[in-house]
């Protein structure tokens, strides 16, 4: 997919950040990062069709059943973004400190336009989770959320 808007947003004669020249790894990368921006939020992130889908996470994710999180999805990252930790410098593009929160592969149980599900091997994310279109707040919005346990 297209890393177009990704590189807009950023100088990389300024900033550390990767540019995405590397080929994407195989298998299907997951991450999470703690960016410490102008406003705190968590990052995820899933290797989708070479670039890695992302959402912001206002909230720390959930690790458990019945928390529910709002993620807004922002532009396609470079797979090797997931490595990615460090300071993006002052007046750049999410300028602030980028810290791995979580990391891990995915794979993808189901995944259509309005839904995704994915069962995450992460260390603080496990298990199958849903990521939900959710109009109601803008059209970028979808809630996530893990899957509960069959009955
Ligand atoms: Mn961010």
């Amino acid at each position: 997919m297209s890393l177009v808007k990704y590189r807009e947003k950023r100088e990389f004669s300024k900033t550390g950040e990767p540019e995405g020249k590397e080929k994407p790894a195989a298998g299907s990368v997951y991450a999470i990062q703690k960016h410490d921006a102008s406003h705190l939020h968590w990052d995820l992130r899933l290797e989708f069709d070479g670039v890695l889908k992302s959402w912001a996470i206002p909230k720390e994710p959930p690790t458990m059943e019945g928390e529910k999180r709002l993620a807004v999805q922002t532009e396609d990252h470079p797979v090797e973004y997931a490595k990615f930790q460090g300071e993006i410098p002052k007046g750049e593009y999410g300028a602030g400190s980028v810290e791995i929160w979580d990391s891990g592969t995915f794979r993808t149980i189901e995944r259509t336009e309005e839904k995704l599900l994915v069962d995450i091997k992460g260390k603080k994310l496990t298990g199958p989770y849903y990521l939900v279109r959710f109009p109601n707040a803008g059209p970028k919005s979808w809630l996530f959320f893990k899957k509960k346990a069959q009955s």
